[in-house]
C-alpha cells in the first residue's frame, strides 16, 4: 500500500515517531513549553519551565470552499471578486507603465515564506510558501458570493470603486457582470447618513426575520455552488457602536430576546454574525465596530461557532504594529504617535460622520497598549505615549489614501528622535489579500483539533476545536478580538510568530527559535 504521508498533495512529510499521516489527517504529537513564575515575597521572581503534551489533528481534505462578503459591492468587495478572477484566469493587462500580471502580493498566505528548517547538505535555510505548512484552499478556487444594500452588479461596482485598471476591467467585466449582491440588513441609524443614496437593495421585515433570511441565504449558497464549507466576512461600511446594555445585548439570552423585539440597538453587523453562528458558519469583522457584544461572544462560544475581527490591519496600523514594537523594544521611550489620513474613498465619506469616526478612533487607538505595558523599564504603571487619531475625507485622492505619522520619542541622555511617515496607498489594495488570509486561515481553523495529556501522561478521549474566538488571526486585525479574559497581543511580530508556530506545531515541528545555533558553536 502507499504511504499516506506521500499520498497526499502537499509539499513535504515530517519524518518523525512524533507525526503519523493517515489518509485523513495529519497528527501530531507536541510539547509545549512555557515559564510559570512566581513573586516571592522580597519582590524576585521563580521561573519554572512547564511541559504540557498536545495532540493536534488537521484533516488533510480541504474540500470546496464558499466566500460570502457583507459589502460585497464595495471597494474591498469588488475588488478582492476582480483579483481572484484574475488570478484564476491568469490575466495580464496594459498599464502606461506596461505589463501587469495578477497575483497576491500583500497576503501573508500566498506571499510569505516560513522557513521549513536547513538543508541537510547545504545548511542553508529552506524557506516554503506559508499556503504549503498545512493542506490550505487556494484563493483561486474559492467561490464567492454575498449581500450589499447597493444592487448594482459586481462589473459596475467595479467601476465606481476606480481602484483597478481600464485594461483588466475590460476582460473581466462579463464575469462580474453576472454577479449580483443579495439584499441586506440595513438599519440606517448605524452608518453615516450619507449612505441613504445606495441603499436600494435591502430587506424588510422584523430583526428575527432578517437572521432567518441571511441563514437560508448561506444555506442556498451553499447547496446551489455544492460547498463543503461556507466563511462570511463583514467588509462593509464602519457602522457606529452598538451601545452594550444590561438586559439587552450583555447575555446570549438577552441578544436573542432583543431580536425576537427588534431592538433598536441590534446592529446588521451583528444579525449576520448571530445568523452564521446559528448557521455554525464562521464570521469575520473586518469593519471596527463593536459587531461581538458580549451577547454575540456568548452565542458563539454556546454553538462553538467560530467568530474573528475586528478591523483589518492594512496600512498605518501595520506600520505602527511593527514601528512601535521595534521602537519599543530598542528601549527607545516612544511619547507620542500622531496620526493623520486622508482618504476619498466611500469608506472616506462613511467615516465623515463622527459616529462612525468613532469607531475607527477606537480601533486604532489601543494598538499600542501591550508593547508599552510590556516595558516596565520605560514607562511606569499606567504611562502611555500620547496618541492621536485624524481621518478626513478627501473625495480627490479616490481610494488612494494618505497616512502621515509623526512618531516622537526619548533617547539616550534627553535626546529626542522624530520619525515622520508618510504613506500612500490604494486602500482596497491592501484590504483585499487580507481578507483571503482571512478566509484562508479561518477555514483552516476549523479543521484543526486538539487535545492535551495529563500530567500523568493520559491523552484526553476526545478532539476538540480551537476556541471560537479565533486570535490566530490578529496579525491581519487592528484590534484583536480574543477569548474572554485573555490578554490581546498588537505586536506585528508576535502575531506572526503565534501563526507559524501554531501551525508548526500541528505538523510536529518546532517552534521557529532563530538561535541558529548550528551557526554559531564552532
Ligand atoms: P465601501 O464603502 O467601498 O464598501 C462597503 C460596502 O458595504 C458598500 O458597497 C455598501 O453599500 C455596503 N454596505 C453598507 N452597509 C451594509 C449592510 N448593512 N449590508 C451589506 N452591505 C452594506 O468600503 P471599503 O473601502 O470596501 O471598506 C469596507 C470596510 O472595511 C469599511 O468598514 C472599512 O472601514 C473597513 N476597512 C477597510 C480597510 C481598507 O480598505 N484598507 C482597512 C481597514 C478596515
Amino acid at each position: 500500500a502507499t504511504d499516506p504521508a506521500l499520498a497526499g498533495t502537499e509539499l513535504f512529510t515530517v519524518r518523525s515517531p512524533n507525526v503519523l499521516y493517515t489518509a485523513e489527517a495529519i497528527k501530531s504529537t507536541y510539547t509545549y513549553r512555557t515559564t510559570k513564575v512566581a513573586k516571592t515575597a522580597n519582590g524576585k521572581y521563580i521561573a519554572e519551565p512547564v511541559e504540557t503534551i498536545y495532540d493536534f489533528k488537521t484533516e488533510r481534505k480541504v474540500g470546496k470552499v464558499g466566500l460570502m462578503l457583507v459589502g460585497w459591492g464595495g471597494n474591498n468587495g469588488s475588488t478582492i471578486t476582480a483579483g481572484i478572477i484574475a488570478n484564476r484566469d491568469g490575466l495580464t493587462w496594459e498599464t502606461r507603465e506596461g505589463k501587469r500580471g495578477a497575483n497576491y502580493y500583500g497576503s501573508v498566505i500566498m506571499g510569505s515564506t516560513i522557513k521549513l528548517g536547513s538543508d541537510a547538505e547545504t545548511g542553508k535555510d529552506v524557506n516554503i510558501p506559508v499556503h504549503d505548512i498545512l493542506p490550505m484552499v487556494h484563493p483561486n478556487d474559492l467561490i464567492l458570493g454575498g449581500w450589499d444594500i447597493s444592487g448594482m452588479n459586481l462589473a459596475d461596482a467595479m467601476d465606481r470603486a476606480a481602484v483597478l485598471e481600464p485594461d483588466l476591467k475590460r476582460q473581466i467585466k462579463d464575469q462580474m457582470r453576472s454577479m449580483v449582491p443579495l439584499p441586506s440588513v440595513y438599519y440606517p441609524d448605524f452608518i453615516a447618513a450619507n449612505q441613504e443614496d445606495r441603499a436600494d437593495n435591502v430587506l424588510k421585515g422584523s430583526k428575527a426575520e432578517h437572521v432567518e433570511k441571511i441563514r437560508n441565504d448561506i444555506r442556498t449558497f451553499k447547496a446551489n455552488n455544492s460547498l463543503d464549507k461556507v466563511i462570511v466576512l463583514w467588509t462593509a461600511n464602519t457602522e457606529r457602536y452598538a451601545d452594550i446594555r444590561t438586559g439587552v445585548n450583555d447575555t446570549a439570552e438577552n441578544l436573542l430576546k432583543s431580536i425576537d423585539t427588534s431592538h433598536d440597538e441590534v446592529s446588521p453587523s451583528t444579525i449576520f454574525a448571530v445568523a452564521c453562528i446559528k448557521e455554525c458558519v464562521p464570521f469575520i469583522n473586518g469593519s471596527p465596530q463593536n459587531t461581538f457584544v458580549p451577547g454575540c461572544i456568548e452565542l458563539a462560544e454556546s454553538h462553538k461557532s467560530f467568530i474573528g475581527g475586528d478591523d483589518f490591519k492594512s496600512g498605518q496600523t501595520k506600520m505602527k504594529s511593527a514601528l512601535v514594537d521595534f521602537l519599543i523594544n530598542a528601549g527607545i521611550k516612544l511619547t507620542s504617535i500622531a496620526s493623520y489620513n486622508h482618504l476619498g474613498n466611500n469608506d472616506g465619506k462613511n467615516l465623515n460622520e463622527h459616529k462612525t469616526f468613532r469607531s475607527k478612533e477606537i480601533s486604532k487607538s489601543n494598538v499600542v497598549d501591550d508593547m508599552v505595558e510590556a516595558n516596565n523599564v520605560l514607562y511606569k504603571e499606567g504611562e502611555h505615549p500620547d496618541h492621536t487619531v485624524v481621518i478626513k475625507y478627501m473625495p480627490a485622492v479616490g481610494d488612494s489614501k494618505r497616512a502621515l505619522d509623526e512618531y516622537h520619542g526619548e533617547i539616550f541622555m534627553g535626546g529626542h528622535q522624530t520619525i515622520s511617515m508618510s504613506n500612500i496607498c490604494e486602500d482596497s489594495l491592501l484590504a483585499s489579500p487580507l481578507i483571503i488570509d482571512l478566509c484562508l486561515m479561518t477555514e483552516l481553523m476549523t479543521r484543526i483539533s486538539w487535545k492535551a495529556h495529563s500530567s500523568s501522561g493520559v491523552a484526553s478521549k476526545d478532539y476538540k476545536g480551537f476556541h471560537s474566538v479565533l486570535s490566530i488571526l490578529s496579525y491581519m486585525l487592528k484590534a484583536p478580538l480574543t477569548p474572554p479574559g485573555t490578554p490581546v497581543v498588537n505586536s506585528l511580530a508576535k502575531q506572526r510568530a503565534a501563526m507559524s508556530n501554531i501551525f508548526r506545531a500541528c505538523v510536529g515541528l518546532a517552534p521557529e527559535s532563530d538561535m541558529t545555533l548550528e551557526h554559531k558553536l564552532f
